[in-house]
């Protein structure tokens, strides 16, 4: 049958409006790639639940790709493969490039630390036959999210001789697992009163691991002393051990498929490890880039990019010292000619609550990455605001790798906002803009991504580093 011929309204129509696309329903074919690419990244989920574990994971990953501990002394040439690891919780990989890195650079960062809650330098203590751990939850919760679910405690302890101790329980088959208790509907009334917000208090975030005593008559809290024997016999420490710790609470869930078409995938911290292992794997298959990359998954963004392995420190820029000194030029003619992707997610517009956003400029899920211009909140307060020049280079890469990518604003214009790596990506004198994956629930302990947006991120990363 022969097409009909378009009216002039719907030429013109195609001509000047733009429209973003729905990419199962555009590329269905997709569905499988994504289906298969995401198999990696749920694994990457399940053994990477803090930023010392993606850590691991990351340079494992590296070292089998053939990636070498970084040099600071030595000059590299195009294709040369690096990696170097900030005091095991953040890390960063280089693939040289033909170029010379006065002439650009593609940097790539994103953040292995999650929303989750933190045990406390002296967190055990038994009230009315039950022991627990006091927590302080770590970035941006909804404290009632994280009550009534079965809880993993992970981490590390540095004892008194300087020897370190892992911890990982509540993950395995048969592991026992931990809980934060909340009040029966029967008897709630009073709590039922207070906001959300105040549902369960930070106070209120106590961790039972206890309840039978130590078999002593008149031995007093025989049931904290119980969980501390059972402590000392599988890990050998003992409580004052706990202020030499970092012992994080995370969802003891594995990473699954959503949904009867398994087209979505739920999970903690998937803010922001659903950027980093795209960026990662990314990085490793960039072989021959035009122009060196520099990924890097560093700590601490939920709480501000702080501390000495956050972005907010001068340790990349350090690295990036060490490149320049190493290939004789001045890392500040590398830093304002480098183009850096901070790869972050965004909000994507639940259906279910659609008024904290603006539709026209809201992130859905399963059109694609984000390319978030700006973060911020209020009159874009905290937020970096890339150029008009840097989204013409990146929509260019992207385009021209039909990659699937759309719009993103976090959230409706003084509803909240939030802020990325980015600001401290530009304090350095670098181009940067955001781009990511939507993400419902985000901070959750179950967070939502489509795998078609995951995929793209990855197409996206990957066309990123081949221009
Ligand atoms: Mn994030
Ligand atoms: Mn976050």
């Amino acid at each position: 049958m022969e097409e009909k011929e378009k009216t002039p309204g719907q030429l013109l129509k195609e001509k000047l409006c733009w429209e973003i696309p729905s990419i199962a329903k555009e590329a269905p074919e997709q569905n499988a790639e994504a289906q298969a690419f995401c198999e990696g990244y749920k694994d990457f989920l399940d053994k990477g639940k803090t930023e010392r574990e993606c850590v691991e994971y990351a340079e494992n990953m590296l070292v089998k790709a053939g990636y070498a501990p970084f040099d600071s002394k030595k000059a590299y040439k195009p294709g040369d493969k690096v990696y170097f690891v900030n005091r095991k919780k953040a890390i960063i990989a280089t693939t040289f490039g033909q170029r010379p890195l006065t002439e650009g650079s593609r940097l790539n960062f994103a953040h292995i630390d999650s929303p989750r809650l933190d045990l406390k330098p002296n967190p055990v203590f038994e009230k009315q036959d039950l022991a627990y751990f006091k927590t302080h939850y770590y970035g941006g919760i909804r404290k009632y999210q994280w009550t009534c679910i079965p809880l993993a405690m992970h981490g590390v302890v540095c004892k008194a001789d300087g020897s370190m101790v892992n911890i990982c329980i509540g993950e395995e088959p048969g592991d026992p697992v931990f809980v934060i208790s909340d009040l029966l509907p029967h008897l709630a009334a009073e709590q039922n009163k207070r906001t959300l917000a105040e549902g369960i208090k930070g106070e209120e975030l106590n961790v039972i691991i206890g309840s039978l005593p130590f078999d002593e008559k008149d031995i007093k809290e025989p049931v904290k002393l119980l969980a501390l024997k059972l402590m000392n016999d599988k890990y050998g420490i003992v409580e004052k051990d706990f202020v030499r710790a970092e012992i994080e609470i995370v969802p003891a869930a594995k990473a699954a498929d959503v949904g009867f078409d398994r087209g979505l995938i739920g999970a903690a911290g998937q803010d922001d490890r659903v950027c980093a292992y795209p960026a990662l794997v990314a990085e490793i298959e960039s072989k021959a880039p035009l122009y060196t990359t520099i990924t890097a998954l560093v700590d601490k963004e939920e709480i501000g990019s702080v501390g000495n392995t956050g972005l907010d420190s001068d340790f990349i820029l350090h690295y990036i010292e060490y490149l320049a000194q190493n290939a004789g030029v001045d890392y500040k003619d590398v830093c304002k000619n480098a183009l850096c992707m901070s790869s972050d997610v965004n909000a994507a517009l639940d259906p279910t609550f659609p008024s904290v956003h603006d539709p026209l400029n809201a992130s859905n899920i399963g059109k694609g990455c984000v390319v978030t211009k700006y973060t911020g909140a209020r009159g874009k307060g905290g937020s970096n605001d890339a150029s008009a020049e840097v989204m013409q280079k990146i929509i260019a890469m992207l385009d021209e790798e039909k990659v699937y990518w759309q719009i993103g604003e976090l959230g409706a214009v003084d509803v909240g906002g939030g802020g990325t790596v980015a600001a401290y990506v530009a304090h350095m004198d670098i181009d940067v803009v955001d781009v990511g994956v939507p993400v419902l629930g985000m901070h959750s302990p179950f967070e939502i991504v489509s795998k078609l947006d995951v995929y793209n991120a990855y197409k996206a990363y990957l066309a990123f580093y081949k221009h």
